[in-house]
């Protein structure tokens, strides 16, 4: 599709962004819908935040991603944020309807679509989530929204992980330290094991968190939001034990799927989504 006066323009705002695998799979994604849509990235300095979201209306771009370091520091600079990403206290997703800039988290439900594409459900399920991140946030309140039975959020801080189950005020969300036993009995009764440390992400592709394996109950479905390297060792062990493995780029697609219907309001190719990041992640690993 041709740039002409017409087309509709998205931006990331991130620091950096070079590396971002959005530009390529949000193009493919509006080619193949037909749509009359293109997707730039913008390298913007945390100081240049704030003029950076008025050039959304200065510019009339249709809409934005933000990535790191921006996505706590942009809710500020917005006309209105919808609850989940209150809740998250992130926004990833901006668009702009005549003038007002609404904010958005797709992380944690592109988690879930990711999930639904495999045909894993998560309601009354039982998980145990290592971290207690940003992303680990937006995670626990997609699977609580999701209608997930329990969540375990096991970190290395208790006190972090404590802090962050506190958040949620539901007897459903308990924080634990990693290194206690009550995690090799939530381990062995857990119906989604997912890792949201950046544990074994490249070059540190070594690294892995502390599970006690032959603790965990054998049908449980192994998770990473890791998807570079796609299969990181957590996952290699996972396999090698009989589990079911998802890999990290679902959650990319699944974020990415969620922000493409905001800004359209169109059904969003996610096949063709997670499709050009396997590629892209192919041909990253190819050039290594
Ligand atoms: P974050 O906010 O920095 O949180 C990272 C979590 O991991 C924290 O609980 C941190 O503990 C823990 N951690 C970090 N280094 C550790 C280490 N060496 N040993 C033990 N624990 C460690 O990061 P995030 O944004 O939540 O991202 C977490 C992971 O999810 C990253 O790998 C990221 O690439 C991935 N991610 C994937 C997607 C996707 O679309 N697939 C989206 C978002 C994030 P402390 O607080 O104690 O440091």
């Amino acid at each position: 599709m041709k740039v002409r006066g017409t087309t509709k323009v998205v931006g990331l705002l991130g620091w950096p962004v070079e590396h971002s695998m959005s530009p390529a799979m949000h193009n493919a994604a509006f080619r193949e819908a037909g749509l009359n849509y293109t997707y730039v990235p913008f390298p913007v300095q945390p100081e240049h935040l704030a003029k950076a979201v008025d050039a959304i209306r200065a510019l009339n771009l249709a809409g934005a991603n933000v990535t790191i370091p921006h996505k706590v520091a942009v809710m500020q600079y917005l006309d209105e944020i919808d609850e989940d990403a209150q809740k998250i206290g992130a926004v990833n997703t901006i668009v702009n309807v005549q003038g007002r800039l609404v904010g958005y988290n797709t992380d944690g439900q592109g988690f879930i679509r990711s999930l639904a594409e495999q045909g894993i459900g998560v309601k009354a399920a039982k998980v145990v989530l290592l971290g207690a991140g940003g992303a680990a946030r937006a995670v626990v309140e997609a699977l609580l929204s999701a209608g997930a039975a329990s969540v375990t959020i096991a970190a290395r801080s208790g006190d972090k992980a404590n802090h962050l189950a506190g958040h949620y005020s539901s007897p459903a969300v308990t924080g634990i330290d990693w290194q206690s036993d009550v995690l090799t009995r939530r381990l062995a009764e857990c119906d989604l094991l997912i890792n949201a440390t950046p544990l074994g992400m490249a070059p540190a592709v070594e690294k892995i968190p502390p599970v006690n394996w032959p603790a965990l109950a054998s049908q449980t479905i192994v998770c990473d939001l890791i998807y570079n390297p796609l299969m990181t060792r957590f996952l290699q062990q996972a396999k090698e034990r009989g589990h079911q493995v998802v890999t990290g780029e679902g959650m990319l697609a699944g974020q990415g799927a969620l922000a493409f219907q905001i800004w359209t309001k169109t059904a969003a190719p996610y096949d063709v989504m997670a499709g050009n990041l396997l590629q892209q992640l192919k041909e990253q690993q190819e050039n290594c």
